[in-house]
This record gives C-alpha cells, structure tokens and sequence, in this order.
C-alpha cells in the first residue's frame, strides 16, 4: 500500500487509469491519495470517489497556506466524503518558510485539533522544525480521544536515529520514502531498524523522490515496492514480511478493513 500521494503535482488526469494499472500490475492495490490545498483535497477525493477500495484520500491545510485566507467548512465538506481517512498533509517546515513559523504553527494547531475533532489520524510534513513538531504532537497525543494507536503518521522521514525514537514516542508511525534507497541515506536506514515492525509505512510520495532504480524518473505509485525492498534490506527482513506488516499497519493506521 502507497500511503502518500499527490495526484495534484502529478497532473494526471488523464493517465489515472495506466497508474492504477502499473500499480496493481506491482502488487500494490491500495493507496492515500494525499491533499494539503483547497484543490488538492478536492482531486484527491474525487479520486477517491472513483476508485473505492483501491484509492482512498487526506484533506486539510499545509503550511504553504499559513498566511492565506482558508475556509475550514470547506474542508470539512471534503472530509464528509468517503474514503476520508485522515487530516493531511499537514506540518512545519522551516527549510522553505522559516520567516512564517509563528502562522505555520498556529494552522498546523488548527488542524489537529480538527483530526481530534474528527478522530481521524494526521499525515505530518516536518522539515528543520523537530522540536516544534513533536510538541505540538505531544499535546495532540495527550488530548486525543481516539485509539492511540491511530494518532498518526510522520511521513517521508529524513531524521535520524534520535529524532526516530522521539517520533516513536509521541506515538507515531513512521513512513519511509525512496529516499531509503538513496546511496547516501546511512543515517535513515540506521533510523529505519530502530523502528518497530508494527510501526512501520512505505510511501512514494510521488511525484517527487523516485527510489532506486528509477532516480530521476517522475515517482509513481507503483515504485512502493521498490522503496518496500530497500527498506526490507536496511533492515535484513524478507521483502514479504516488510510488505504485509506495513499494508496491515496502513490498514490499521486509517481504518480500512482486511484485504490482504
Ligand atoms: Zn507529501
């Protein structure tokens, strides 16, 4: 399961279809459409809408919109929609936009206490902002009503060994990328076997970061199984022990039921 899309960056439209088909020919029959802007959420889900059971979605309000007029009952309406099962992507980066920190940590304020409104899990974005990320994760954490394990994702991990274990703590799964593939990625892959098996998630987040063997090729959903194979190598597991265990977490993570 790729758990982390953009169909907005990918502009697909018209090749939804030959991406689904490449996807399910690699055996990867499921993925989160991922939104963060007003038409992002709303192509994911209408990609939702049109392929139930195989591509589900995320809304909410990333940090590029931190100093933008947003329209939350919007957002809520997309949220209603089915295949809704989560807040994102949402975050702090302060590699891009460190001048808008203030606003970006009030929207990211925002939208969890939307997630815990909605008891729904978060996709976080965190990029140069750890300290300020888990601490707004920690008071998500303690006043969330749902199943803890259920709180949510830190997505595309680039920290290392200690930002890992805190993000563990906070109670997050932690998703690897294709940058897990990347030759000079010794500090995620060392971060990537301190996770425990029952916290782990693979992701393209396509279009961006192809792993290897497609570096510098537009990323697409179907690649997952090359990020899954890196990861299982990291971490000297078997290929099908990485992809069930993280399509199980997936399935857990955002509610979807059995199908493996
Ligand atoms: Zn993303």
């Amino acid at each position: 399961m790729d758990t982390h899309v953009h169909f907005d960056v990918f502009r697909i439209k018209d090749e939804i279809e030959a991406v689904l088909a490449r996807a399910r020919a690699a055996g990867v029959r499921r993925l989160v459409a991922m939104g963060g802007a007003p038409e992002g959420n709303a192509l994911a889900a209408d990609c939702a809408a049109k392929y139930p059971g195989e591509i589900y979605f995320a809304a909410g309000f990333d940090r590029y919109l931190a100093t933008e007029p947003r329209e939350l009952p919007a957002l809520e309406q997309i949220l209603d929609r089915p295949g809704a099962v989560a807040v994102g992507e949402i975050g702090l980066d302060y590699h891009y936009s460190p001048e808008t920190r203030d606003a970006q940590r009030a929207l990211f304020a925002e939208m969890l206490a939307l997630a815990r409104a909605r008891r729904l899990p978060v996709v976080v974005h965190s990029r140069e902002a750890e300290d300020d990320t888990l601490a707004l994760l920690k008071e998500h954490a303690a006043a969330w009503p749902g199943d803890p394990a259920r709180l949510g994702v830190l997505h595309c991990f680039t920290g290392g060994p200690d930002f890992v274990r805190r993000v563990l703590e906070a109670g997050l799964f932690v998703s690897f990328s294709g940058i897990t593939s990347f030759r000079n990625a010794d500090s995620i892959r060392e971060a990537a076997r301190l996770v425990p098996a029952d916290r782990l998630l693979v992701e393209t987040d396509a279009p961006y970061l192809a792993p290897v063997p497609h570096r510098g090729e537009r990323n697409e959903p179907a690649f997952v199984a090359d990020v899954a194979r890196a990861l299982a190598a990291a971490r000297g597991a078997a290929l099908e022990d990485v992809a069930r265990q993280t399509t199980m977490n997936a399935e857990l993570l955002f509610n979807i039921r059995g199908a493996t």
